[in-house]
């Protein structure tokens, strides 16, 4: 059986810009082992001469998703590590890696709460890591809501936007429905989307379902469009046009197109008042008939666990069939 210190050789299979100066990679691992929130990989480049470099990268998914990985990795002017992974990686070339490694500062839900998470700089990615773990483990805002502390770097993200970095589903995850969650079952398009204990379902007898925390104002919106005449970053564009005119103090923070479990989609985050700040990320997906909207909203000063929240959502959704 394969140890953490031993090197491997893992597969590049998807690579998301964050920001201009943050890469997510998705490595595929031939002897994956599950970590625990807060370990790190470390990852070896060899030139052709010999020399070598090596850095570590923390994990920036989830343990409970197998046989990947994430590092999200900040681009350093100069860094000989960073701005190889940024400049040369492409999908589907191998890199040497081993892991997971470390064990001074790591959770699993069985430890309990309350966490509170601080951090700084590249540090911070290791939180994406408990956070997602917080929200699988089924008690999303006992702990979660206290869950995130951060203080990103200004050059790491994009204007107008505290978000923590967000990761599609990759194609060939299946989906994960947490443990005590319940499945609904869209009766209209077939879609599913997890349903975490103390949560309700509202429909509106039409294309809007909002699963809603009854503890938190905290809601996942879900709304559906049939035959939509434009492509997923059309229709959330038009989203965003909407928004501004029923949100108070709207005000978007990015859209960009995305995939999602090889859809094609779109992404849009924003915030708006209504008292306080809220906080809101949407993922349109286009499916063969239907545009599905998911979005999770919260007030802004617990998005760290709306967002892990939101990671946990995703994880479990599962698209119209048709
Ligand atoms: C446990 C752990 C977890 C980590 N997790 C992450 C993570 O999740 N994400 C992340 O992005 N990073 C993470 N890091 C940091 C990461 O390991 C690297 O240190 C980082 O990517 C920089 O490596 P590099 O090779 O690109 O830069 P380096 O080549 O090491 O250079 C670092 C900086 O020093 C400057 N420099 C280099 N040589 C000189 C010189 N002679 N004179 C002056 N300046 C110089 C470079 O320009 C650069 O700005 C983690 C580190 C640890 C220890």
């Amino acid at each position: 059986m394969k140890r953490p210190l031993e090197w491997q050789i893992a597969t590049v299979t998807a690579i998301k810009p964050e920001t201009p100066n943050v890469k997510t990679f998705t490595l595929r691992l031939p002897q994956w082992l599950r970590h625990r929130a807060g370990q790190h990989y470390d990852i070896r480049l060899t030139a052709p001469d010999g020399y070598q470099a090596q850095r570590s990268y923390s994990i920036a998914s989830a343990p409970e998703r197998e046989n990947e990985i994430e590092l999200t990795v900040e681009r350093l002017e100069d860094g000989e590590v960073s701005s190889y992974l940024h400049d040369v990686l492409v999908v589907g070339d191998q890199i040497e890696v081993r892991g997971p490694i470390g064990g001074y500062f790591v959770w699993e839900a069985e430890l309990g709460g309350p966490l509170l998470l601080i951090a700084g700089g590249s540090v911070l990615l290791a939180l994406v890591s408990f956070t997602v773990a917080v929200a699988v483990s089924g008690d999303p805002l006992g702990l979660g809501s206290q869950a995130v502390a951060s203080t990103v770097p200004p050059t790491t993200l994009p204007p107008s936007t505290t978000a923590v970095p967000t990761t599609i589903t990759p194609t060939t995850q299946a989906p994960v429905v947490p443990p005590g969650w319940a499945v609904h079952t869209d009766p209209a398009t077939g879609y599913q989307v997890a349903v975490p204990p103390g949560w309700q379902v509202v429909s509106d007898g039409g294309p809007r379902t909002e699963l809603r925390d009854q503890s938190s104002p905290t809601l996942l919106r879900i709304d559906w469009l049939l035959d939509p005449q434009a492509d997923p970053v059309s229709v959330e564009q038009q989203a965003s046009q909407a928004h501004a005119g029923e949100l108070d103090g709207y005000s978007p923070a990015r859209l960009e197109p995305a995939q999602f479990k090889g859809l094609p989609a779109a992404l849009l985050e924003f915030t708006y008042q209504d008292g306080e700040t809220w906080h809101a990320l949407e993922l349109g997906v286009r499916t063969p008939r239907h545009h599905v909207a998911m979005a999770i909203h919260t007030r802004d000063r617990d998005w760290g666990a709306g967002w892990a929240l939101f990671e946990a959502f995703k994880a479990s959704f599962v698209p119209p069939p048709t």
